[in-house]
Formats: structure tokens, sequence, C-alpha cells
């Protein structure tokens, strides 16, 4: 590498998951001389990224290479559009990864515009994943995100033709990688070389690829006119029943997820919380109130009184309904539940 274009501290936007593959990566470039900017994104179905805390993760692979910046991005509506409708299709479940990477990509190509930085950079590995990681699939992301030559795979550069900063000396080809499959041996063996620990989640989990998650999804839009990421949370909990005239009844399964139901539901839904007996709460979405006390009573563990009180709330109004409590059971009405 000329020595005049080592002075000018060459900056990359590097796509960190927090997994080692784009940690290595990121890694490779920083030894290199590289000033590398981490880009992170996260969305409701990530399933490493707790409510207000960012993925751990991921400030874990910051730390080991030596707090470079980091960008966060949450991904919007326009991400849930896309996985409703993605013009690539799905993966084996509701994941939509070409669309997905190719969305990610673009938003890193407009920060690396905003930053002045060289090129983008990826820690993805030719023929790890089934969708996103084929020869194919990866010319796609490059085609369709506009910025083909631009991106970098340090982990498998050697598979591919040299990309623009190569080309211009910014890195050495030479000290790029020629890793190609689903075994993790090699980076892990490099991990361990490298002193890099603590990398929980390197697949990257997404629930987008999780059946039951899935199921949910395919019934929430389908049933939705305006979807939203807000509205996601509430499909990770509890037990869902679709009934037969579209309405939804969501029941919680543990304390911990009645405490949930009650901070997630919408105005526009039906809170119903047992009044005077251990039992479960339940969220509405529709009208069905009465099939809504049923279930709440169905799910009920321990024997109450006969009669019994439940607290609904809507519109931020609160009333009592009154139920019996053995009647009810055994006059609940069909409807299926969404696995
Ligand atoms: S598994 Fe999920 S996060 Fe990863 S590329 Fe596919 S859709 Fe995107």
């Amino acid at each position: 590498m000329p020595s005049s274009v080592k002075k000018q501290k060459i900056k990359a936007v590097g796509l960190l998951s927090g997994g080692l593959d784009s940690t290595l990566a990121a890694r490779l470039l920083i030894e290199q001389g590289i000033d590398v900017y981490a880009i992170n994104f996260s969305s409701p179905f990530c399933t490493c990224t707790p409510k207000n805390a960012g993925c751990a993760s991921v400030i874990s692979a910051v730390k080991n290479l030596g707090d470079i910046p980091l960008k966060r991005v949450a991904l919007k509506d326009e991400y849930l559009e896309i996985v409703r409708d993605p013009k690539h299709g799905y993966g084996s479940e509701m994941n939509p990864c070409l669309d997905c990477r190719i969305l990610k990509i673009k938003k890193a190509g407009m920060y690396m515009r905003e930053i002045g930085a060289s090129f983008l950079f990826t820690g993805e590995v030719l023929g790890q994943r089934p969708m996103s990681q084929h020869r194919r699939s990866i010319n796609i992301i490059d085609r369709e995100s506009g910025f083909k030559g631009y991106i970098l795979r340090p982990l498998s550069a050697r598979h591919f033709e040299p990309t623009t900063p190569e080309e211009k000396g910014f890195v050495d080809r030479n000290k790029l990688l020629a890793i190609m499959g689903r075994s993790r041996k090699t980076q892990m063996s490099l991990a361990a070389e490298k002193g890099i620990k603590d990398y929980p989640c390197p697949a990257g989990g997404c629930l987008l690829t999780d059946k039951y998650f899935a199921d949910r999804l395919r019934d929430y839009l389908k049933y939705t006119e305006r979807p939203s990421m807000k509205d996601i949370p509430l499909l990770k909990i509890g037990r869902h029943f679709r009934i037969e005239n579209g309405d939804k009844i969501i029941v919680a399964r543990n304390e911990r997820e009645c405490h949930m139901l009650k901070r997630l539901f919408d105005k526009n839904d039906h809170l119903l919380d047992p009044a005077d007996f251990p039992g479960p709460t339940v969220v509405l979405q529709g009208n069905s109130v009465e099939d809504a006390v049923e279930k709440l009573l169905h799910y009920t563990k321990r024997a109450v009184s006969e009669e019994v009180d439940i607290v609904h709330s809507h519109h931020g109004n609160e009333k009592i309904v009154k139920a019996d409590f053995t009647r009810k059971k055994v006059l609940e009405k069909s409807c299926n539940e969404i696995e």
C-alpha cells in the first residue's frame, strides 16, 4: 500500500451485527489501518435486543474493536412493508433476507457518504447462509443497493473480483480471507488468535425465521389494514386467538406477560384484568368482550367463587364485568389458537 494512501486514514463503514463474522471483518480492516465506523440495525424482530437496552453483543463487539464509533439505526415501517411484500421473496419463513440486506446496505451507504467514508464492508461469508449469501444473491444485493464495487467482504474477499477499495490500494487484498461455507471453525480459531471474546449472537437472531412467530405475523398482516412496527411487540407475547368474526384475543401466560400486556395494549384495544381472583390479563382487539372474558376464565387455573369481577378498560374508561366462573367455562365458544 503506498505510504501517501496510508496517511490519509481511509474511513470505512461496516455493518456490525455483534456476531463473530462482522466483528472479525472489522478487525481485519482495523489491522490494515482503516478507520472503521460501525453501523448496527435493530428492529422488534431481533431476538437479541431487549427493549430499551440495545444489543449487548454489539456493545461487546465495539469494545473488542477498541471502542470504534457506532451508529445505531432502528428499522421502521418501511422495513415492515418489505417484510409484507418482499421483491425477492422469503427464506424459510417470513424472512425477506435479500430485501433486508439491500435496505441495510442502502442505509449504510448513505451513512458512508455522510461521513466521507470510502467504502462499506460486511461480515458476510460466501455460501454460509441459504438465502442471502450465495454468489447470485450477493450480486443482486450489490447491484440493487446501488453500491456495487464499494462493498467489501473481508472474510470471503478472495472469492470475489477485487472491489474498488482493493483496486485503489486502500486495503491489501492479500491480507483478506477466502473463507467459504457454513463451518465456523476458521472464524472461531481466528477469534481466539485475535483475542475476540463474548460474541453471543453469531447467527444474528431473527424472529422472522421462527415458524411460530411467522404464523402470527402472517395472521397480523392478513387482518391489519395499516400494519405498523409498533404492533410487533404484542405478537411476541401471550397466547393468540383469532375468533370467527376476525377479532383477536391475547391471553397472558404468566405474570411478566400480564405486566407487558398492560403496558403494550393500544387505547383502541380492550384490556380485561381479574379484579378479585388470580387469573391472566387479556387484550381484545375488536369488540367481542364476551369471548375475551370467556378466554380469561378458561385460562384461570385456580377455582374461584362462582361470581367473579373483571376490570374492563377501553379508551381510558374502566368498568366491572361480572362473570359466572363455572358457566362461562362451560359455554366457551370455539376459536382457533394462532401458534
Ligand atoms: S435473517 Fe432476518 S435480519 Fe438476517 S437478513 Fe434475513 S431477514 Fe434480515
